[in-house]
């Protein structure tokens, strides 16, 4: 069988496959069920979350022969043509490069006629926040008043570009990133589809790493599938994807709360030698120190942090408090927004390994503060303290006598 690519393999099909917009989903099952059909409706929300796929799939919903459905039939010639991108009646338009108003005064012309052999006739505008001005004034006029058989789709990834007056007269709806656990339940699904092996830490990190959008998730999966030989685990995605392993991090935290510097520095340059490079040392050192920071405050999700938790050096949480996790990892973030411009990225990573030594002694001016705070109010309270008497008591002493 040829390969397809997991995203295009996977891209739904009807709304009811849409993942994690549930929201979106039972609004637009509402109104096709009920027939109250908008005539704009506008899908905004992060790229790759399935606004433009959501589009397509409203427009097969409403033109399927079979009539108006969620679950459109997939095989009538409407529903076919539309998933090949070549229906007469669904016109795709990428606001992105059709911004001017001379390509929105072509579609004010065009809608003047009704659908060939549709139902509707469905603009779908991709990235609308695109359009200049005097295009949104054109499409202002034709949305106002639309012919019955028009319904515009706009998508777009910016919705605070979009003028208020399209915003409002179009029926809107916010597509959200999808979780974490969500797009981990999808490549399982996968797994189990291909008859793949997988640890769950592998998949979650995955998951995690695509961000909130499972288009990215299948590709990033498609390639780490590649290489996994028939079982999905970290140990092999770190080491051809040239990251940190889980033990080497915990190993470097160990010998940094330890004041090793020198076998920290040794650690670090195995972890270079290794084909590690210095700003994925300092992305997956930020996401470490950014897990034990959560764990410190409680959080313990799974799908939060990628691991149990467990899975982190625990002399960490015995011998470090969480200011000095913040300050670490502060330190950590800012070498990660200064290194582009370092003369030599890998000196100041080294310097910031051997600062990190020190992080148990790490106290910040607040936290000292209050610890003087502390110490003076049981100085005052303890009068048995006093080894020698303040001065001005003493002074108030000799005068009494
Ligand atoms: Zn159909």
């Amino acid at each position: 069988m040829e390969f397809e690519v997991t995203a295009s393999r996977k891209r739904p099909q009807s709304l009811v496959e849409l993942s994690g917009q549930d929201f979106v989903v039972a609004t637009l099952k509402n109104s096709i069920e009920n027939n109250r059909i908008a005539h704009a409706y506008l899908f905004s929300g992060p790229r790759g979350v399935g606004k433009t796929s959501s589009a397509r799939i409203l427009a097969r919903s409403l033109n399927c022969e079979r009539g108006a459905s969620i679950t459109p039939c997939g095989v009538c010639s409407n529903c076919k043509e539309i998933a090949r991108g070549n229906s007469m009646d669904v016109i795709e338009i990428d606001g992105a490069s059709n911004t001017g108003v001379n390509d929105i005064r072509e579609i004010k012309d065009e809608v003047l006629f009704g659908p060939g052999s549709s139902r509707y006739k469905i603009y779908i505008i991709d990235e609308v926040h695109m359009l200049s001005n005097s295009a949104f004034n054109a499409l202002l006029k034709t949305i106002e008043e639309p012919p019955p058989y028009i319904i515009f789709i706009f998508a777009t990834t910016e919705i605070h570009k979009v003028p208020a007056t399209i915003r409002s007269r179009c029926q809107q709806f916010n597509f959200r990133l999808v979780e974490v656990s969500e797009i981990k339940r999808l490549l399982a699904a996968v797994c189990d589809e291909i008859a793949v092996k997988f640890d769950e830490d592998a998949l979650f990190w995955i998951a995690r790493e695509a961000t909130g959008s499972v288009r990215d998730a299948y590709t990033l999966f498609d390639q780490i599938v590649s290489f996994s030989d028939g079982h999905i685990t970290l140990d092999k995605i770190r080491e051809k994807l040239g990251l940190i392993g889980m033990d080497q991090l915990n190993n470097l935290i160990t010998l940094l709360v330890e004041e090793k510097t020198e076998e920290s520095m040794d650690l670090l340059d195995t972890i270079l030698s290794g084909g590690v490079s210095v700003e994925q040392f300092i992305i997956d050192l930020a996401e470490y120190l950014r897990n034990v920071l959560f764990i410190f405050h409680g959080v313990k999700k799974e799908s939060l942090l990628g691991y149990t938790a467990d899975r982190f050096s625990s002399i960490v949480f015995e011998l470090l408090n969480s200011r000095q996790i913040e300050w670490a990892l502060e330190e950590v973030i800012k070498l990660f927004r200064d290194i582009r411009y370092s003369l030599n990225p890998r000196f100041e990573l080294e310097l910031l390994v051997s600062r990190l030594s020190s992080i148990r002694y790490h106290i910040d001016p607040k936290a000292l503060l209050e610890e003087l705070g502390r110490m003076k109010d049981q100085l005052e309270n303890s009068s048995s303290v006093h080894i020698h008497p303040p001065q001005d008591e003493a002074k108030k002493k000799i005068k009494t006598a």
